[in-house]
């Protein structure tokens, strides 16, 4: 007899960073240490909740037109979700929906797979070469779709802006998505592009660099037509993602560009800071772009040295995959949380001699 376990589908999903509650070093999920804008603050302690029993904007239209003043495009050329993940999850729906394979690097953000697998887009993974940067001759071919996270995640590299727009000109074919999570931490933006390339999207967060990670609110900016196409599966889905706090909240962010500016560059500050301190340890790391490092130890494997930080309430991430299994990501905290992470790391490199 059949069971209805077989009209179940399953899927292995994406595995989130540990959120442990309480008093921890946290720096495993690359969050911003510094609070939001004050403006966000103020906006939450204002708002109404009679409002709440209204169902916000669909088009999320306050937000769309200050993000397009902000980055200097047209509002029918942004798309807003739900966090970057959201909107990335819409863009595989919608734009990668042909027959041909998407191709995107071996080592990345390890939600691309899953969203290919959930949304049965067929697609290849192209090896990073041995110091993990990307060829984009290696992307030579006819593809689907291709995305890259730029910079790269976990690995914190960037590959340079022409090498982009080489990557974008030579697929005219297919949509290619820049996945700029991390670019305000002194990457370069390939969104002065998008004129000139109509399969270009660029996709961007609120969750690092302006600290909004538990809002939930993340963008496109691309071609019109396509943004159009992504909104249409949108509204197929769900009409109402972004909720009205989150909007609100959104709009506030962008209302203060100099404390944007200055939090990021206190966390670049602070990397550049860590990644001296950390080689002094035995620890090497590639030059970062991101709000993180990309470590291995000279001697300790790197599975040990998390386990012990976690011992002693400090978290980063760690994965047990193959090339990077003996590499920690650690996001960039506060000076304060760095000083305790030196610390326990000399404490643990001193058990081991
Ligand atoms: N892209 C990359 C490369 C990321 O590391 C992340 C964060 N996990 C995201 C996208 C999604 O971030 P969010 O949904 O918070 O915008």
């Amino acid at each position: 007899m059949s069971s209805f376990f077989d009209n179940i589908r399953r899927v292995t999903p994406y595995v989130p960073g540990e959120q442990p509650e309480g008093k921890v070093i946290k720096l495993n999920t690359n969050e911003n240490p510094y609070p939001p804008a004050p403006a966000v603050g103020e906006i939450l302690a204002a708002t109404d909740a009679d409002l709440l029993k209204k169902y916000p904007e669909a088009d999320i239209g306050s937000l769309v037109r200050e993000l397009s003043k902000t980055y200097g495009v047209k509002p029918s050329q942004v798309f807003v979700g739900v966090g970057s993940d959201d909107v990335i999850g819409m863009i595989f729906l919608s734009c990668f929906a042909g027959e041909k394979p998407i191709a995107f690097p071996d080592i990345t953000y390890s939600f691309y797979d899953v969203w290919a697998e959930l949304f049965r887009v067929p697609y290849r993974t192209i090896p990073l070469k041995e110091d993990y940067t990307i060829d984009v001759n290696d992307y030579d071919g006819d593809w689907g779709g291709v995305i890259i996270a730029n910079p790269n995640a976990p690995t914190s590299i960037e590959l340079p802006i022409s090498d982009v727009e080489e990557l974008v000109k030579r697929h005219p074919e297919c949509i290619v998505v820049i996945d700029e999570a991390y670019v305000d931490f002194g990457g370069t933006s390939a969104m002065p592009l998008i004129e000139k390339y109509p399969n270009l999207l660029v996709t961007q967060t609120f969750s690092k660099s302006r600290s909004l990670a538990g809002m939930r609110i993340g963008f496109a900016v691309g071609n019109e037509a396509v943004i159009k196409a992504i909104n249409d599966v949108k509204y197929s889905y769900n009409s109402y993602t972004l909720n009205r706090t989150a909007i609100t909240a959104g709009v506030a962010s962008l209302s203060d560009p100099e404390y944007f500016k200055k939090t990021c560059e206190r966390v670049i500050r602070t990397r550049e800071a860590a990644r001296a301190e950390l080689s002094k340890l035995g620890f090497s790391c590639p030059e970062s772009k991101t709000n993180f490092l990309f470590a291995t130890h000279e001697s300790i494997p790197a599975e040990y040295i998390q386990k012990e930080l976690k011992k002693r309430d400090i978290y980063v991430r760690y994965w047990n995959k193959p090339r990077i299994n003996n590499r920690l990501r650690i996001t960039i905290g506060t000076d304060e949380e760095m000083a305790a992470l030196y610390a326990a790391l000399k404490e643990i490199i001193a058990s081991c001699r």
